[in-house]
């Protein structure tokens, strides 16, 4: 039997996307001979020092199979059960982790706040926090923010440091869901250091999996104190791979050379460029400013599903009523304006 992949890049998520060329040449290169396992090797420092050094500081670095690990695993060393954790209604710690932090919490409440667009409004967190002081309800220890947010758009540092300065009035220790992070920064042009650890981030989920790699998550803590004994933490969820090395050795390929962020930078400007031609056309609404790589819109169930019947991929229930186009770091000019084409031709 031969199993096809599509030959046609597609908007459905930046996981359908393969591995870039820098991983997959490090992960061949580790491929050449043994290696010591569960991290022990010399890839698994590399990447952790490469990692050290686009954050500007010696935090602490561990890597898991995927992002539900990374979220749920670092929300739970912030919080004791009797805790809760704040997150915005569509952050994917509420919506895409199948109760992943209240579980391995061993159950802290996720409480939700609102915000347009995918960002918390700061001033509600002051409201969620309030809405309850005694004893017979869960404490509030944390803040989870998502940097690119789960509609795409993105958190300025100023916006930051006011998110997080009322965070901390109410000594809640900040989480952030780098899912996208690498698409944050590229967008923002800022320094990583910037927008975490300087702004007062404690710990965060450093993904790169929707950029490029085929598995692997990096958890970064800044606060290194609540790091303490987070490797059992990661064992017992059965989270260290034994061949660690075919997980880190790709972070070393995409980050020695920046490729990082020039595959992040691509896929936003991929997503500019569909935002541009779908613009103005009559019976398509964009729903968010395209900031990093998705562009939102709301199309007429029609034109949806002649999108699908002409092979288009694309997903409708992230948020309700709206298509989320996901552009990824392998994304061509090509399908862009083929797919903008097709709408043109629908509409
Ligand atoms: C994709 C994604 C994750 C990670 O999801 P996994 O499928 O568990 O790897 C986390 N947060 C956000 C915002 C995401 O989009």
């Amino acid at each position: 039997m031969k199993i096809h992949t599509d030959n046609r890049r597609q908007f459905g998520s930046d996981n359908y996307a393969g591995i870039c060329p820098e991983a997959f040449a490090a992960l061949a290169e580790a491929n050449r001979g043994h290696a010591v396992g569960y991290g022990n090797d010399p890839w698994t420092e590399k990447a952790a020092r490469l990692i050290r050094d686009v954050f500007e500081t010696e935090c602490e670095v561990f890597f898991v199979f995927n992002g539900t690990a990374a979220n749920s695993l670092s929300l739970a060393s912030l919080c004791a059960p009797y805790h809760s954790i704040l997150c915005h209604e569509y952050a994917h710690v509420e919506t895409a982790e199948c109760g992943g932090p209240e579980f391995f919490s061993g159950g802290s409440k996720v409480q939700l706040v609102p915000g347009a667009a995918g960002k918390i409004d700061p001033a509600a967190i002051e409201k969620v926090v309030k809405k309850r002081l005694d004893l017979h309800y869960p404490k509030p220890r944390a803040l989870s923010l998502t940097q690119a947010t789960e509609a795409g758009t993105l958190y300025s540092l100023a916006e930051l440091r006011t998110l997080i300065d009322a965070a901390r009035q109410f000594d809640l220790r900040v989480h952030m869901d780098g899912a996208r992070f690498a698409n944050a920064v590229a967008a923002l042009g800022v320094k990583p250091a910037e927008i975490t650890w300087r702004a007062g981030v404690d710990v965060l989920s450093f993904g790169s999996t929707k950029n490029g790699l085929a598995v692997g998550e990096a958890v970064v803590f800044f606060n290194r104190e609540l790091a303490r004994e987070f490797d059992y933490r990661c064992k017992q969820a059965g989270q260290l791979a034994s061949k660690m090395r075919f997980v880190t050795a790709p972070w070393v390929g995409i980050l020695q050379d920046g490729a990082w962020l020039r595959h992040a930078a691509r896929a936003n400007a991929m997503a500019q460029r569909l935002e541009k031609s779908l613009r103005g056309l009559p019976e398509i609404k964009l729903a968010f400013p395209c900031q990093t790589n998705s562009v939102f819109v709301e199309m007429p169930k029609p034109v949806i599903e002649a999108l699908w019947q002409r092979g288009w991929k694309f997903y409708t229930h992230v948020s309700p009523g709206q298509c989320r186009l996901m552009c990824s770091w392998d994304t061509m000019e090509e399908e862009v304006d083929q797919f903008a084409a097709d709408v043109k031709n629908l509409v």
